[in-house]
């Protein structure tokens, strides 16, 4: 066993995706534009800082999302909200390389984050931060009183002074014949490799019907020529791509705070009842059964008519909402909370799957071709050891299939993550994942306080931000850390000195 420890101040990312990168990206531009207002390095002598990265995958960058390589999955929001410095960065990228911004290849993206990594590293550099990438899967944390002990799978032990924790979420095994999947059951990670298995298939099903799913019938439907079935419970589609108007919260605001859940859920209620008015009859709101329960109710044929003809979408009224939510939510007392999570959550998690995307339009052609259908209604999915197929249960009928693709999506509560459910010094959030300060993205710890020395991006903020698949989020979350971490150091009397650039 290998203990690494030095006279540098260390930071320690584990997981090496697009919110590590841009983190990275963000930290390097604010550095070096301190350097230049102040003629020097924010962060001190040579070597005065380390950054680390821990990724358990070949390389840093891709993440789950971006490590595919072929030109048949596409990225699904649109280009000029995925930059990583600011909103537009990617599509001035693409710009530059007189790339067409219509349907973008994952792999270029990665190609993109590959460049802003190797940028960053050079610029942190110059300020005397040296950035160690290193390839193991950590399974561990110990928090001590200089910091934390962070263990792999290499029986390595990392020491670090601060920690950013950037794992992504873990994906879900919603029926039991999935918690031991065979070779047939695939994800979107190892699909690609798997093609030319599935080449002459009739019949591939795909487990869920929203973001991935997409992705792999679009995969699918390019690389085999099976009849695809996208089967869920619900059976619910995203909205296709329309042209929201800016939105801005009607009932809900930060000046709410002190409400109480049943205040908050009518004020919720009336805001969605708004938004699904708007803009065509902004004065008129429905009236009815609650929107929020017939949002996680509704089914195939309503959604999808829905999904057709939504031209504002409640992603505006989501991303409104996020900030208020956390202070909202916070004063509710402890039996309100489980309320929330028991009666609210389900809703907004289908709030959450309302967002428009870029692919859902070409999948509405399949549909329309009936190269690709949806069966809602599924009950269960069982597995024969005998005959070595899959079969997926409904209330009145089966369906076979030798491969199943589960996109099932990713679980949110911590105690379901593989690496948080085994680290104390964190506060889960009922609403799934950890705690964080929306500000500056720390975790707050066990007294209810963000904590300096460790921070959180990406899908394990879920309970605070409740949309965390979207590149844009992680960019803006990354952006906060960045700028946190950065007046940190320029504020501790332990930074490592001299404060000048060497
Ligand atoms: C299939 C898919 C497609 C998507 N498409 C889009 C899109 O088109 N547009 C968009 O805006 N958003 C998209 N998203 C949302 C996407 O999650 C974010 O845009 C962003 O990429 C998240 O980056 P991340 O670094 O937070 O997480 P991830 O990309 O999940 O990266 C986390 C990294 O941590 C590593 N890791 C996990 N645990 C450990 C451990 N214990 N030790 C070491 N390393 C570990 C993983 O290997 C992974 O590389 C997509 C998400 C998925 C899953």
């Amino acid at each position: 066993m290998s203990a690494h420890n030095s006279d540098a101040k260390n930071i320690t990312v584990v997981g090496g995706g697009a919110s590590a990168v841009s983190l990275l990206a963000n930290l390097a531009d604010l550095t070096s534009g301190q350097a230049e207002s102040c003629q020097r390095s924010p962060l001190g002598k040579a070597g005065g800082y380390t950054v680390r990265i821990i990724e358990m995958a070949h390389c840093v960058g891709p993440g789950r999302a971006y490590r595919h390589r072929s030109d048949e999955l596409s990225l699904n929001t649109d280009a000029d909200t995925m930059g990583i410095r600011s909103k537009q960065e990617f599509s001035n990228w693409l710009r530059e390389k007189n790339i067409a911004q219509g349907s973008i290849p994952r792999s270029l993206f990665a190609q993109y984050l590959r460049q802003k990594l190797e940028h960053a590293i050079a610029q942190l550099a110059l300020s005397g931060v040296h950035v160690e990438l290193v390839r193991a899967e950590v399974r561990d944390i110990e928090r001590h009183l200089a910091g934390y002990a962070i263990r792999t799978d290499r029986q390595e032990i990392f020491q670090s002074d601060l920690l950013v924790l950037a794992s992504g979420g873990s994906y879900g095994t919603p029926y039991e014949s999935l918690s031991h999947p065979q070779e047939q059951c695939l994800t979107l990670d190892n699909l690609e490799d798997a093609a030319p298995l599935l080449q002459n298939e009739a019949e591939i099903v795909v487990l869920g019907t929203s973001q991935s799913a997409i992705d792999a019938a679009l995969f699918l439907s390019r690389t085999t020529s099976a009849r695809i079935t996208l089967a869920s419970r619900w059976g619910g589609l995203p909205l296709t791509k329309g042209k929201p108007k800016a939105y801005i919260n009607q009932r809900l605001n930060a000046t709410h705070c002190p409400l109480t859940l049943q205040e908050f859920m009518r004020l919720l209620e009336e805001e969605l009842q708004c938004a699904e008015a708007y803009p065509s009859q902004p004065h008129h709101i429905p009236r009815g059964a609650s929107l929020l329960t017939s949002i996680s109710s509704r089914s195939f044929n309503e959604s999808i008519q829905e999904a057709r003809i939504f031209r504002l979408g409640w992603q505006a009224v989501m991303n409104n909402l996020t900030p208020q939510l956390q202070a909202i939510y916070e004063r509710f007392t402890p039996e309100e909370k489980l309320q929330f999570a028991d009666t609210c959550l389900p809703s907004l998690r289908r709030l959450r799957g309302a967002i428009p995307l870029q692919n859902a339009e070409r999948l509405f052609r399949l549909l329309d071709h009936q190269r690709v259908r949806v069966l809602p209604g599924v009950r269960d999915v069982r597995y024969s050891a005998r005959t070595g197929y899959y079969s997926l249960v409904f209330d009145a009928s089966m369906l076979e299939s030798k491969f199943i693709v589960n996109t099932t999506g990713l679980v949110y509560k911590a105690q379901a993550h593989p690496l948080l459910k085994r680290l104390p010094f964190i506060r889960t959030n009922l609403l799934g994942g950890v705690s964080v300060d929306v500000h500056t993205m720390r975790v707050i710890d066990g007294l209810g306080k963000p904590d300096p020395t460790c921070y959180c991006l990406g899908a394990n903020t879920y309970g605070d931000f409740i949309i965390t698949n979207s590149m844009e989020i992680c960019a803006r979350q990354a952006r906060s850390a960045a700028a946190s971490i950065l007046q940190m150091f320029l504020t501790d009397p332990l930074s490592p000195s001299p404060r000048a650039a060497s």
